[in-house]
């Protein structure tokens, strides 16, 4: 956990937007990053916490006992109390803070205390929700107000709604937590002369790959609200913009209303989650493995001040390249003490983190794995060369005996440890035993061992698993998976592969 600065605390009430995980603002983002504690609730989706870094400590305070959340007076002196702790809290609400999200209550109690406090705002559902369902909230031909109004009262009675005056309005009109009062709500509406073809629309986990729109008018939309078993978190939406269906754009991309999960360690997942986002995926980020870095290593050090007795410097991973450069600059090592030496890379993505660091490499197999790069290396490597191999301590057995057994020496050097990651808020036993999630995305064998340490309880064979090469395939497999491999071990390919699958 980290170290807190000394003092009192600020409390930030962060929007988190309506879910999907690129919907919560810069500033929201970079305070997860930051954040000394993250304080948040069921509403908000775990896709968005996966920003919080991994020294924060997490309380969950949506879970309920029983039928009973937290009182809100309880969540109020945890804020307080761990600002006084010192340090960044981040209080994380679904949407905006202030939108019917209680952020006003505990704003107001903070300043009694006398807790400084900011607040994030965030992009309400009311707005998104219906966006991402394809429906505008006001139209110049259809609706030039909006109201957005509650259909759950504080004590979770009924609220005295004026449905008179939301009549005479016009505009759209949007309910929020009104899964169990969609019957009340159109009998206010009816009651108070609204036309009953007025449309209307049930709009369920909006922003997800789960999200679903139930249209009708308000005189029938309880009994098909009722039919399709709608689920909380939904909205009901009514007015003439509610029946639009002229702007439905989620659904059209390739990977749309499919949910992934990238288990890749923190460090290198970005791009695989954009890839797939891109192609309109749900990404839940849950890295099953954290790379540690051996900081003290004597074995490198010795091999680094003999540098000159080698001809080769081979990597099996983007991370190798990462640390290995990282540990040059922490040591004051020049890059020219390698310009004597050939590359050679695993595959693609290694290539690319050479080229940043500025190397080319001068060899990479066809194949992008551990024995083609050994074959291939065994083939140009002469028998008077050393090759320094630095890598995963766990690393492939394969590699160096292929190489050994060529006669060539090489010093295998572990540069880092592969450590299990668990993140408080990611139940893979939930997002795959309940159909959740769609697929699961392996990029090594090791997150293949990490997603099964996380899971312990799971039924390995409702996960449909992603993999990069076969290697990580064979680890699938083992733990019972269903599997499926890339035509060529990088992520690229991986987001074809779940393409031509969607395509069937
Ligand atoms: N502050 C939040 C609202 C909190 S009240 C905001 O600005 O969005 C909670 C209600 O918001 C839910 O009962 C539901 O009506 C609505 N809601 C939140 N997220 C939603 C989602 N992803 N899809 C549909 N409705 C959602």
């Amino acid at each position: 956990m980290k170290q807190r600065r000394q003092g009192k605390g600020v409390v930030y009430l962060v929007g988190a937007g309506p879910s999907d995980a690129e919907l919560i603002t810069v500033k929201g983002k970079r305070l997860l990053e930051e954040a000394d504690v993250i304080v948040y609730d069921r509403l908000v989706g775990s896709s968005v916490l996966s920003y919080g870094n991994n020294e924060a400590e997490y309380i969950d305070v949506g879970k309920r006992s029983g039928f009973h959340p937290i009182p809100q007076e309880e969540i109020n002196k945890i804020l307080a109390a761990e600002a006084e702790k010192g340090g960044r809290i981040v209080r994380l609400k679904g949407g905006d803070p202030l939108v019917f999200g209680r952020g006003a209550e505990e704003a107001e109690y903070l300043n009694a205390q006398g807790i400084a406090f900011e607040i994030v705002p965030g992009i309400t559902s009311a707005v998104s929700v219906p966006a991402y369902l394809g429906i505008p909230v006001t139209h110049r031909d259809m609706a030039s107000s909006f109201h957005v109004v509650t259909a759950h009262k504080k004590d979770g009675s009924f609220p005295d709604i004026s449905y008179d005056a939301l009549v005479k309005g016009g505009g759209t009109l949007v309910f929020l937590m009104g899964v169990h009062t969609v019957k009340d709500v159109a009998e206010g509406l009816l009651k108070s002369s609204m036309p009953p073809e007025t449309p209307a629309a049930v709009l369920e986990r909006g922003t997800t790959a789960r999200q679903r729109k139930i249209k009708g008018t308000i005189a029938d939309i309880a009994r098909k609200a009722l039919e399709e078993k709608v689920q909380s978190p939904a909205i009901i939406l009514v007015g003439q913009a509610a029946g639009e269906d002229q702007m439905e754009w989620y659904d059209k991309r390739p990977l749309a209303g499919k949910k992934f999960v990238v288990t890749r360690p923190r460090e290198q997942k970005d791009k695989l989650s954009a890839l797939l986002r891109e192609k309109g995926a749900e990404v839940l980020e849950a890295p099953t493995i954290r790379i540690v870095p051996i900081e003290e290593n004597p074995a490198l050090d010795e091999a680094l001040e003999k540098i000159v007795d080698y001809s080769w410097l081979v990597f099996t991973s983007p991370t190798g390249v990462q640390i290995f450069r990282d540990y040059l600059k922490k040591h004051s090592i020049d890059n020219r003490k390698l310009s004597h030496l050939k590359f050679a890379v695993i595959g693609q993505g290694t290539a690319e983190k050479m080229r940043e660091w500025g190397f080319s490499p001068d060899l990479m197999p066809e194949v992008y794995d551990s024995r083609h790069l050994a074959e291939e290396l065994a083939l140009q490597v002469g028998k008077k060369e050393k090759i320094l191999l630095p890598r995963a301590r766990m690393g492939s057995r394969e590699l160096t005996e292929i190489l050994e057994r060529a006669g060539i020496q090489t010093a295998d050097i572990p540069l880092y440890d592969t450590c299990y990651e668990s993140r408080p808020f990611v139940d893979l036993e939930k997002e795959f035993g309940e159909g959740i999630s769609d697929y699961a995305v392996f990029t090594s064998a090791s997150t293949v061992r990490g997603f099964v340490h996380a899971a312990p309880e799971l039924d390995f064979g409702r996960v449909t698993a992603l993999c990069i090469g076969e290697k990580t395939e064979e680890e699938a497999r083992k733990a019972g998976m269903v599997t499926y491999t890339a035509r060529r071990a990088d992520v690229e390919s991986l987001v074809l592969l779940a393409e031509e699958m969607e395509k069937q």
